[in-house]
């Protein structure tokens, strides 16, 4: 997509993301392409590029370049997967996700975050993105089972209902710990009962509200 922030959009893959490690050629090619500015609002858009999360409103921010892009990788995507997103905040992430797999489920609390996201996604074209107003604490069990789950809010413990929903062999990548001491996780759903569990980062994350 030509767009005047090209040049900064190429200079924030090159700085934030090669160069920190990140390998995974689509998770490059697809931040390359997606114009993350259009998900930032006009007041803050000159930030869209930096290395860091931006305001979007409502006590939220979008995250990271850098997390957007080693989250996504640490997934694993397959372009067959069903994917649940829990917090779509400003859709940046659900457009990422969105670019490499088959369907991405989406859940956000905020009725306005997820309007503004859903209008900007299908501006853009998306096809194969479904919008839930609700809580992320439940999932979508009406839905699952989902080979991948990413979770963009931080929860004190793993949501029991994530986990039921995860697919054998799924992997679930989820930000876990009391404010601004989080972990990132890395889940693997072994067989029913059996997951595997690999702590990737020290992160920060707004929390995952609970029973609104
Ligand atoms: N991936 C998003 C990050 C948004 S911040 C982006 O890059 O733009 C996290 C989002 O999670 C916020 O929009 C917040 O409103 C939402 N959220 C917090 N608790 C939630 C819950 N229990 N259920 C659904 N969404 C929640």
């Amino acid at each position: 997509m030509k767009d005047e922030y090209e040049f900064l959009r190429k200079e924030m893959v090159e700085e934030q993301i090669l160069y920190r490690g990140i390998k995974d050629k689509r998770v490059i090619e697809v931040m390359k392409k997606i114009p993350r500015h259009l998900f930032i609002p006009e007041s803050k858009r000159r930030f869209a590029y930096e290395d860091g999360p931006v305001e979007i409103g409502f006590g939220q921010t979008i995250s990271q370049p850098y997390i957007v892009a080693y989250m996504t990788e640490q997934l694993e995507l397959d372009e067959n997967n069903k994917v649940l997103e829990i917090g779509t905040g400003s859709g940046y992430q659900t457009a990422v996700l969105a670019s490499m797999c088959k369907e991405v489920y989406t859940i956000e609390r905020l009725p306005q975050l997820l309007e503004k996201a859903k209008s900007i996604l299908e501006e853009l074209k998306f096809k194969n993105i479904h919008f839930f107003l609700g809580d992320g604490w439940k999932g979508l069990p009406d839905y699952a089972p989902f080979d991948r789950i990413i979770v963009t809010a931080a929860p004190e413990i793993v949501p029991p209902a994530l986990k039921e929903q995860l697919a054998v062999d799924g992997i679930m990548i989820i930000p876990v710990g009391p404010m601004y001491n989080q972990v990132l996780l890395k889940i693997i759903r072994k067989n029913k009962n059996n997951f595997k569990e690999e702590v990737l980062e020290a992160v920060r994350f707004v929390p995952l509200v609970k029973d609104f």
